[in-house]
């Protein structure tokens, strides 16, 4: 994550801090400024042991993920939370669910700990003198683990909730369809979130935002991986399309745009693959009036190839990866196919499809 600095490094895991963390820590510092020294030590002190907290949460997401052979790479600490960033999820139901749950266990033992401390200890306040800024500083600890366990329950992507909710569901089903279902509840609870926000409250709007886009992505990109699981290339890649000469004019290249849905083109110089001529490359040259030049000084020239045998859905991370829309699929140094985004849709709306005829 960029703005974001590496303060340690526990069981070999990166500890990192986003820089507007420390915005938070000013932010208090400036809140508590006319109260004196003491309440600034309380208030920082305060927002530290959450941040504790937090990083207990995603450090013990984290080892049980590495019990299962899944790298992490680090855990951030931002001002909103923390965000423990792993390689996979595991796919095996139990251990999704245990990897997910451990965070929320956490808050739980840390909250109730606190609160055999202070039975222990009989310095109970009672609830209601509780504030953000007021009361007894380990209750409020203990509060914020509540709240914090409470809202990593919620059953929607991407918190916790979410994939404990799909693990759950994942043992009676297929994992797809159990992403699947487990968005719709999501989103369907974000949607809940949003209308009780517009009666007055912004924040549960921000938050049913944050979830319905959650759940979206992550039922799209579980989609998109079963449907591309083992394809080569090969079996999703156009082979029906026109092809540029460097010293072909940009007009020839707009006249093909224009005749058919291709957006990009490949470009052969004595018929080896030289580049790739995109749409936007073509509008370019056309709005500096250089219709009449050939198109070879315009072509991106640093394309890496695919080959027929390249996986799908590591060929859709190098498009995305490299912001673009088409790549072309080269065997033994000829030019065999052209592998786009748009026909990668296609695609997985014919899988989607053929889902849907499955009898379940
Ligand atoms: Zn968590």
């Amino acid at each position: 994550m960029k703005w974001s600095f590496q303060i340690a490094r526990i069981f070999g895991i990166p500890i990192r801090i986003h820089a507007t963390f420390f915005l938070l820590l000013l932010f208090v510092a400036i809140v508590h400024a006319n109260e004196g020294g003491p309440a600034i030590a309380r208030g920082l002190v305060f927002i530290l042991a959450i941040f504790g907290c937090v990083l207990l949460h995603e450090l013990s997401h984290s080892l049980v993920a590495r019990r299962y052979g899944i790298k992490v790479r680090d855990i951030t600490l931002l001002p909103i939370g923390g965000v423990a960033s792993m390689e996979r999820m595991p796919e095996e139901p139990r251990q999704e669910f245990l990897v997910s749950i451990v965070g929320i266990v956490v808050n739980l033992v840390i909250a109730a700990a606190i609160y055999l401390w202070i039975r222990g200890t009989g310095s109970v306040e009672p609830l209601r003198q509780l504030s953000v800024t007021g009361g007894s500083l380990l209750e409020r600890i203990m509060m914020v683990n509540v709240f914090l366990a409470a809202f990593n329950l919620l059953p929607a992507f991407p918190m916790d909730g979410g994939r404990v909710l799909r693990s759950l569901l994942a043992q009676r089903m297929g994992y797809v369809r159990a992403t699947q279902i487990a968005a719709r509840i999501g989103q369907g609870m974000a949607l809940l979130f949003g209308l009780v926000g517009l009666l007055g409250n912004p924040f549960l709007i921000f938050i049913a935002l944050f979830v319905y886009i959650g759940a979206e992505q992550e039922a799209a990109m579980i989609t998109m991986r079963s449907a591309f699981h083992n394809v080569p290339v090969r079996d999703v890649m156009i082979t029906t399309f026109r092809t540029l000469d460097v010293h072909d004019p940009v007009s020839s290249a707009l006249q093909h745009l224009l005749e058919g849905y291709q957006q990009d083109f490949p470009v052969l110089d004595r018929d080896q693959l030289v580049g790739v001529l995109t749409r936007a490359e073509l509008l370019d040259a056309i709005s500096r009036g250089n219709e009449r030049a050939p198109v070879g000084p315009l072509l991106q020239r640093d394309v890496v190839p695919l080959s027929p045998d390249d996986q799908v859905d590591a060929a859709l991370e190098r498009l995305r990866s490299q912001n673009r829309t088409a790549l072309p699929v080269v065997e033994n140094g000829r030019l065999v196919g052209l592998l786009t985004l748009e026909n990668v849709g296609e695609m997985l709306m014919v899988y989607n499809a053929r889902m849907k005829g499955k009898p379940r």
